[in-house]
């Protein structure tokens, strides 16, 4: 299990509970996004009529189930949360719709990985309201429309490349969460130590939100094991120097980096002479899954300029370089 894992693990349960904000003007960051939606939904409230449907996509732990519980709140309305992987039948879609009420949201998590026929339940739910349920078996067999009350679907995925255009389409309103910045972050950890009731400077919080790659879930869960940190080795406050030597021994690095993270970029330095490798031969020589590489592992390499990706394949940068502490030559 690494540390710094930035899908949930159950620990997290227990340390979100309470740190959620709930309302907009709480949730810190993703400007474009809360601009974009703050739109929307003052324009559906306006019109009396359920919000658009709404597209979330980032990597684990930016905020899209929060964001979707947000947009709840905002609206007044309920939310239902379910997921992807958890949907396997058909009918179970169907029931799933025929049992919200009007203007409810419906949150499915990973939607990418709804099965074919699930989805194409979806289709006429978004476009019309309505599901397609099919009578009788054989030659009796007959297809009748059912009206559902008018909802809105919030679709939440990590990987937009695998969603269908059909699906797609449907989304009216398309929001990509970005990594926070470092000053973003520092917010979210002030926020979250307050909550907590954790004693952290400001210089402890900068270099916590330095080392959290980008990610709100992953600053929460660092303040929770540092604050546990400062309360048995010092006197419960986080300084710069208690997050310092906390994080050291939890092994994230300056930049967040872990070793996995270090490791892959050793590894296109040191076995394929900086670049570029396809990924799937740069899995191959980690022995980790090609698509948890892509999903997991890069996005936040190459947010942060340490890898490239070029149609020849990844390679590693200067930067890379610098920070394993390996001489660049061109
Ligand atoms: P995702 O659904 O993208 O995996 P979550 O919505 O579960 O991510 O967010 C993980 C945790 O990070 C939440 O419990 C919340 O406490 C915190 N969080 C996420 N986004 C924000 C934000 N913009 N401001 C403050 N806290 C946030």
């Amino acid at each position: 299990k690494r540390i710094i894992q930035t899908e949930m693990v159950s620990e997290d349960a227990v340390i979100e509970k309470g740190l959620r904000p709930q309302k907009l003007d709480q949730y810190i960051g993703q400007e474009k996004a809360k601009n974009n939606l703050k739109i929307f939904i003052e324009a559906a409230k306006t019109r009396n009529e359920p919000l658009d449907h709404v597209l979330l996509y980032g990597p684990p732990g930016l905020g899209k189930t929060t964001l979707s519980t947000i947009i709840a709140n905002e609206m007044g309305v309920n939310i239902k949360v379910t997921s992807g992987p958890a949907i396997e039948k058909p009918g179970e879609m169907a029931a799933i719709l025929n049992n919200l009420s009007e203007n409810d949201i419906l949150f499915i998590d990973e939607i990418h990985r709804l099965n074919r026929q699930v989805e194409e339940v979806l289709y006429p739910a978004m476009e019309d309201y309505s599901i397609d349920i099919m009578i009788g078996k054989g030659q009796a067999a007959r297809s009748i429309r059912l009206d559902l009350p008018k909802f809105t679907l919030i679709g939440a995925t990590t990987r937009a490349g695998l969603l269908t255009a059909p699906l797609r389409d449907r989304f009216g309103v398309i929001n990509k969460l970005e990594f926070y910045n470092i000053s973003e972050l520092k917010k979210i950890i002030i926020r979250s130590a307050d909550i907590l009731g954790v004693e952290i400077d400001d210089k402890g919080a900068e270099e916590m939100a330095r080392r959290s790659r980008g990610t709100p879930r992953l600053a929460n869960r660092l303040l929770k094991r540092v604050r546990d940190f400062a309360q048995v080795k010092y006197d419960g406050v986080i300084t710069e120097d208690v997050a310092n030597t906390a994080l050291n021994l939890l092994e994230v690095d300056k930049l967040g980096l872990d070793r996995g993270d270090r490791s892959i970029l050793d590894t296109i330095i040191s076995k394929f002479a900086g670049g570029p490798v396809g990924l799937d031969t740069l899995a191959a020589a980690l022995g980790e899954d090609s698509g948890t590489l892509e999903d997991v592992y890069e996005p936040y390499l190459i947010q942060n300029g340490l890898i490239q990706r070029t149609p020849r394949g990844r390679i590693a940068t200067p930067t890379a370089y610098e920070h394993l502490g390996i001489p660049y030559e061109q």
